[in-house]
């Protein structure tokens, strides 16, 4: 069985995460970020410690260790009843990554909808990550170089998954307008899929 998927997509800071609570506390959505599942890992674990190697550099985590540590985590969400396939759609944040990633997920994942929000406004972005380093004590914002690599690894790696997946499942969102206003627009979409 493959889970009904709508992936949210976009750079980071373009308000992915916000955007995923709030469509998760919708019954019948159920929202899982991939950043969450690292950042909720023990950073003395191997794959911890992995975690914190990677995005301190800015850099994405190998995707078999990725794919793998996703996987039980669907696991144990559906085991323990907090996502139910059979009814929930399935809000995707961070997750598939790259090319390679989506191509591994492509037997679980039936992608109906990607909400792609963009951020013209690169000093927008930079300023949300830097506003959040401080709140959510994210070493990952922390410094103005790691955010610039950060970026570049979005533009280069996790760009093309858009094409993967096909225009006619892309709905572009402007992410420049306050968050009500994203979320009114992805509503607006969400209730006719
Ligand atoms: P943002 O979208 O703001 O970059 P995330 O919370 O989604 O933040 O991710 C934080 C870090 O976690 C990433 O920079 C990366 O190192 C790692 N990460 C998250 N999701 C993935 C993924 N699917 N593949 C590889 N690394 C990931």
């Amino acid at each position: 069985m493959k889970y009904r998927t709508i992936l949210l997509f976009g750079a980071p800071g373009s308000g992915k995460g916000t955007q995923g609570r709030i469509l998760g506390s919708i019954p019948n959505f159920f929202h899982c970020a991939c950043g969450d599942v690292f950042r909720n890992l023990d950073i003395e674990s191997e794959i911890g410690k992995v975690f914190v190697e990677y995005s301190s550099r800015g850099e994405l985590v190998p995707d078999e260790q990725t794919v793998e540590l996703w996987s039980k985590s669907i696991a144990l969400s559906t085991q323990t009843g907090r996502f139910r396939p059979e009814q929930d759609t399935l809000v995707l944040d961070g997750i598939p990554r790259n090319v390679h990633q989506a191509e591994m997920l492509s037997d679980v994942l039936d992608v109906v909808t990607i909400f792609y929000l963009r951020c013209t406004n690169l000093d927008n972005l930079v300023q949300r990550m830097q506003r959040r380093a401080l709140k959510e004590n994210r070493l990952d914002d922390a410094s103005l170089d790691v955010i610039r690599k950060r970026l570049r690894t979005y533009e280069k790696e996790t760009k093309p998954v858009l094409r993967y997946y096909g225009q006619r499942l892309v709905h572009r969102i402007d992410a420049d307008q306050a968050p009500a206003k994203v979320l009114f627009d992805i509503l607006r979409h969400v209730i006719k899929v």
